[in-house]
């Protein structure tokens, strides 16, 4: 079969098509032939050799949306045909987290792609259990986007957070990927959206994805707009995809018994916090990471439906995957780089 695979870390020409042996399905897997596959950051950083225990020669990318080829010999033959998504974390099933329903958090698990048999390839195998099927009609190229840039957002906002109906919700660095995400899953819950950005160029697609209020905050001192805007209340949830050069702020900028996930860590610098504020205002913070597995059938649904629309920057085929790399590596696409055809 086809795929895009690379010898050794590099700039993004290391990617290069190749033909690699087709995998045959276990007893309980299923065979998916990939129509559209996410590029994530984290495939930039793995290509780059910045993800520790990594290994070139492997086919990467973990969002993957296509139908089901060939079934294992215990998977009913009946989902054949069958379109899916892949939940991308091979999880065990059997300890304490994945029976108590977070596979996210399974330490005997792997993630598809981080291991090899990625969606950057015509074809991959995966257990049965991990393949979820799609509402009907739903485009192959937003189902690819559901296990990862949504379902994290509907981890953070819906898992983590509980966001709540008539709730205000604070989201820093909006113009991202997973703000704009983020905003859209908030008002599909009707609370109230305020976004941060330090970039007026991204407030209007920021409008675009539904958020109520946008303070542009060249200097990122917004506690006191957010102060003002909210009649003094503060919001009831940060989501901090910045926390660097943001997280003093967001504290500030809390209500009572608020909470603040932390999601980014642009920077990957130390904060520091106040412990008086968090005792007298008892904020909770709480960090926020992969989509459970019904964290995906949510996405889903909010993809079916439209309350949730990805912001896909380019669509490209499989083979040009190294200039979707580039790209990304440039900040010169908003939005999403989707793989989809030959
Ligand atoms: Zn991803
Ligand atoms: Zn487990």
């Amino acid at each position: 079969m086809k795929a895009v695979t690379f010898a050794d870390f590099g700039a993004p020409s290391v990617l290069k098509e190749a033909v690699v042996e087709r995998p045959i399905p276990g007893p309980d897997d299923v065979l998916v032939r990939i129509h559209a596959a996410g590029v994530c950051y984290h495939d930039v950083l793995s290509r780059g050799g910045k993800i520790p225990g990594g290994a070139p020669n492997r086919v990467l990318g973990h969002e993957i949306a296509g139908e089901i080829a060939e079934t294992g010999e215990n998977v009913p033959a009946e989902r054949k045909g069958e379109r899916v998504v892949i939940y991308q974390r091979l999880y065990c099933g059997q300890c304490r987290y994945c029976l108590s329903g977070r596979q996210d958090l399974c330490r005997n698990s792997r993630v598809l792609g981080e291991c090899g048999g990625g969606g950057y390839a015509e074809f991959t195998c995966a257990p049965a259990r991990n393949a979820i099927r799609m509402p009907d009609g739903l485009d192959m190229k937003f189902a690819a986007l559901a296990v990862c840039p949504v379902g994290t957002s509907v981890r953070a906002t819906l898992g983590v957070a509980q966001v709540e109906p008539g709730q205000t919700v604070l989201i820093t660095g909006a113009g991202g990927g997973l703000g704009l995400h983020q905003i859209q899953v908030v008002k599909s819950v009707n609370a109230h959206a305020i976004a941060i950005t330090s970039s007026k160029e991204k407030a209007e697609i920021i409008s675009q994805a539904g958020a109520d209020e946008v303070i542009i905050s060249p200097d990122l001192k917004f506690s006191g707009e957010v102060w003002r805007r909210t009649g003094k209340q503060g919001v009831d949830v940060v989501l901090e995809n910045v926390v660097s050069n943001t997280f003093g702020e967001s504290l500030r900028s809390t209500a009572q018994n608020a909470i603040v996930v932390v999601l980014g860590n642009i920077g990957a610098k130390r904060v520091e916090i106040d412990p008086g504020l968090v005792i007298t205002r008892r904020i909770r913070i709480a960090g926020s990471g992969n989509a459970t597995y019904k964290d995906v059938k949510i996405a889903l649904h909010l993809l079916a439906t439209g309350a949730v629309r990805p912001f896909i920057g380019a669509v490209l085929p499989f083979p040009r995957v190294s200039e979707g790399h580039a790209m990304m590596e440039e900040r010169g696409v908003v939005g999403r780089v989707v793989l989809s055809g030959w």
